[in-house]
């Protein structure tokens, strides 16, 4: 056989050529990219990467919030090698179902809070999103209330990339592009207290009790009797790590009672261990009707996604719905499925998540906490194996550096440099560390932290960009 994939070892440049000749990559200014050349990712093992220089990198983002049981784990990699081999896929549609995909609807509704007994699989967290779009809707046809069609949702969201899940999401960026949101999603503003609570004197639960009450104010202004659903991230992770007052949750979770709108939890990234409780909505007490999960269900190893379905939906979809006309070839795919129960079951056998939520969390905590010091912060804020660090450029008035200076970005340069990946999400610097990381490798981390901020303040004292 003849082909044109040269699959000799190449070297940086050649790959680099390669993947600015071909490959598109998500979110990306393709010229830029082209320019500048891809970083090539080449292996990984617990908590780091190396590229194909050899450099090793910390991967505090956990590839993207998912490899939640770090790298090399030979528990998934057994379990996917064995599935493929045994059956590597068959689909759910032909009133079929496969060992893998029964055996992790089980041992969801076992690890999901007690109203979940029910879970429809997809490929992916968007997928999962359009799923809860189609069912919510479904759910108030079915009840004979058709025009209960709006669902409710916050500005810098995030829920996919999809029509509905960027519809659902909140990113102006996004919906500038492609005649975004779709008709019957709308949006509130975040509880975010650092950009909207402080200058008006708030303290940061009074502001997350205001911050609910402006879904009132729209449940109000649409009529009760339109409104479906509201959803929204327990803690909003690609939005810059944002984490709700303790106020925030149960209110919401009041006006929805009140209105009798479904509660939709997008778990994408709390879920599975990520704030030290086996979901988000059971840290920040809300009990939602519906939760969208994907990412760390397999931390990352394979792609899977779904929606848990509680018993006020499920019931009505199964005693009363006849056929729901929707679903993906990859509903339930074994491979996926296997993995997914492998890393949950080494969640349980680690205790990752008890060790996010007694140990390395509270250390990370105060770890973060100490670096509110640091003349370039402004704002910590962490929860479980999150954080985010607010840059600033006069930290005794909260004054944030002009967007044009991209000080995120020199930020994440020096990251980058100095073998460490942390994310920017506008000036906000963020991590989500994998949960099997120990005390010594958050030291590691803190250590590379450090090193990064002080860097960037002598970049912006050098620019004179400070105070
Ligand atoms: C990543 C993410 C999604 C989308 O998941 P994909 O698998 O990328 O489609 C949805 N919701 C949240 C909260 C996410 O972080």
């Amino acid at each position: 056989m003849n082909s044109t994939v040269d699959r000799s070892p190449r070297s940086t440049q050649q790959w680099q050529a390669a993947d600015a000749a071909h490959f598109l990559h998500p979110f990306t200014d393709f010229k830029a990219l082209a320019g500048k050349g891809s970083r090539i990712i080449t292996r990984a093992d617990n908590i780091y990467l190396w590229d194909s220089d050899g450099h090793k990198i910390l991967d505090a983002m956990s590839g993207l919030w998912c490899v939640n049981v770090g790298y090399g784990q030979r528990a998934l990699i057994d379990a996917a090698a064995r599935q493929m081999g045994e059956l590597p896929f068959y689909n759910a549609f032909f009133q079929t179902a496969t060992p893998p995909a029964i055996e992790l609807a089980e041992l969801l509704s076992e690890v999901t809070p007690p109203q979940f007994q029910h879970v429809f699989f997809s490929g992916s967290g968007s997928e999962g999103n359009d799923t809860v779009v189609r069912m919510v809707r479904r759910y108030w046809d079915i009840l004979g209330q058709p025009d209960r069609q709006v669902i409710i949702s916050r500005h810098n969201a995030y829920h996919g990339s999809t029509m509905a899940g960027a519809s659902l999401g909140g990113m102006a960026g996004m919906h500038a592009q492609g005649g975004l949101p779709i008709p019957g999603i709308v949006h509130i503003q975040q509880p975010h207290w650092w950009e909207h609570g402080r200058e008006l004197g708030l303290d940061r639960e009074g502001f997350g009790l205001m911050a609910a009450g402006w879904l009132e104010q729209k449940i109000l202004e649409l009529g009760a009797d339109k409104v479906a659903a509201f959803i929204g991230e327990p803690v909003q992770g690609a939005g810059g790590v944002i984490v709700p007052p303790d106020s925030y949750w149960p209110e919401i979770q009041r006006i929805c009672d009140k209105y009798g709108i479904l509660l939709v939890s997008d778990e994408v990234i709390c879920g599975f261990g990520r704030t030290g409780h086996w979901f988000g909505c059971e840290r920040f007490g809300a009990r939602p009707d519906l939760m969208t999960f994907a990412k760390g269900v397999t931390s990352g190893y394979v792609p899977l996604g779904g929606v848990m379905v509680g018993d006020r939906i499920a019931r009505v979809l199964i005693d009363q719905g006849g056929d729901f006309n929707h679903g993906y070839t990859y509903s339930g795919h074994p491979v996926a499925c296997a993995v997914a129960v492998a890393n949950i079951r080494l969640i349980q056998q680690l205790k990752l998540v008890e060790h996010v939520h007694d140990d390395v969390g509270p250390y990370l905590a105060q770890q973060f906490a100490a670096l509110a010091g640091h003349p370039l912060v402004g704002e910590v804020q962490t929860c479980g194996l999150m954080a985010a660090l607010q840059l600033v450029k006069d930290k005794s008035k909260g004054t944030p550096f002009s967007s044009e200076l991209e000080m995120g970005m020199v930020c994440r340069g020096h990251c980058f440099g100095n073998g460490l990946i942390m994310r920017a999400v506008g000036d906000r610097m963020i991590i989500a560390p994998p949960l099997v990381i120990t005390r010594a490798q958050i030291d590691e981390m803190m250590a590379l932290v450090r090193r990064c901020l002080d860097l960037s303040l002598a970049d912006a004292q050098r620019q004179g960009w400070m105070g």
